[in-house]
């Protein structure tokens, strides 16, 4: 198994940092990041109480900690209407209450202007970058050099998939999602619309199953993983990216962080809460590490403009992407793990 060394990891990662490569407000200008904020400030006017400032009750959700089941919790601070608490049992940070089933069925049927964000040919640049490195890592376990069964669970227009396709794989898709349905036939990667876990059996085992950004969206994610693991083969593993709680960017602007909406990021990991979700889930963990400084959000931030759309922040010099790869404080999480 050959390695990637830290230094090789922060050349690579910072190459689909948007942040790094544009600059933040550039990106976000480019892939119409203000139309999609607009938009979520509209709806999140619909649920919410102005009264109490929370989301009406009519609309919500209680629910236990996601992780361990817990209901003792401590709010650290209300987004957009929503409670965000964490887990006084196991620290998992979670939204409670969520938006019922009908209201979020109801959202995510109607909204479409992430999914503009999404299909913007400079976002499709730093994702397929971003694939290439993902797959990379993932192949140090799966022996990657080799043809391997890959499945992405959430595969969106197969963005991962057909980089993975590129390099001899043979790749399946999972992707209920009808708008994407078109780019991946397109494409000719063969996928299911079923949600996950799925109702059929798919007479598939895989070398590598992908969880990207997915499972903060997701009331179950521990029943989510563990349905994956049912998927691997003997050797094979499970690569997970999520948002991470303990992010630099979180730490320092709190509930002004753009992951935290309130309907959408339902539950927020770190490297102690995923890897006990991997533990509970039957996963070994194999390797961990963060990915997309938001070092331009940071900075804007902490010289007194908008943090998505300042302009010139203060140097600050002592704030590099090294001291952020290396004390795990990006923004995504990513976490490799295999069955044992
Ligand atoms: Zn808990």
């Amino acid at each position: 198994m050959e390695k990637i060394d830290f230094q090789e990891r922060v050349r690579r990662r910072n190459e689909f940092d948007a942040s790094i490569v544009y600059g933040t407000r550039q990106f976000n200008l480019l892939t119409r990041r203000q139309e999609h904020m607009a938009f979520r400030e509209d709806n999140d006017d619909l649920w919410i109480d102005k009264k109490s400032g929370r989301i009406f009750e009519k609309f919500s959700e209680k629910r236990n900690c996601p992780l361990c089941s817990s209901a003792d919790h401590t709010v650290i601070f209300v987004k957009s209407g929503f409670p965000h608490v964490k887990c006084n049992n196991c620290s998992l940070v979670y939204v409670n209450p969520i938006l019922n089933r009908a209201e979020y069925e109801k959202l995510w049927s109607s909204e479409d202007s992430w999914e503009n964000v999404l299909e913007s040919e400079h976002q499709i640049k730093m994702q397929a970058l971003e694939a290439a490195y993902s797959l990379d890592i993932a192949g140090l376990y799966f022996a990657g050099e080799k043809k391997a069964d890959i499945c992405d669970v959430g595969c969106g227009p197969g963005t991962l998939l057909s980089e993975a396709k590129k390099r001899g794989h043979r790749v399946f898709g999972i992707e209920p999602n009808r708008r994407c349905h078109g780019i991946l036939k397109d494409k000719g990667i063969a996928f299911t619309e079923d949600f996950f876990p799925l109702k059929k059996d798919l007479g598939m085992k895989f070398d590598c199953i992908f969880l990207l950004n997915t499972l903060e969206h997701l009331r179950d994610p521990l029943l989510i993983v563990r349905e994956a693991g049912k998927l691997l083969k003997e050797r094979g593993v499970i690569y997970v990216s999520l948002p991470c709680i303990d992010a630099l960017v979180n730490r320092v602007m709190h509930e002004k962080a753009g992951v935290f909406g309130g309907h959408s990021h339902i539950q927020f990991f770190s490297i102690l809460t995923l890897s006990e979700l991997f533990r509970k889930a039957g996963l070994k963990v194999l390797e961990y590490e963060t990915i997309i400084t938001e070092i331009g959000v940071i900075k804007n931030y902490l010289s007194f403009l908008d943090p998505y759309f300042g302009e010139n922040p203060d140097n600050l010099d002592f704030i590099t992407p090294e001291l952020i790869y290396r004390n795990h404080l990006a923004r995504n999480l990513n976490m490799v793990g295999r069955i044992g």
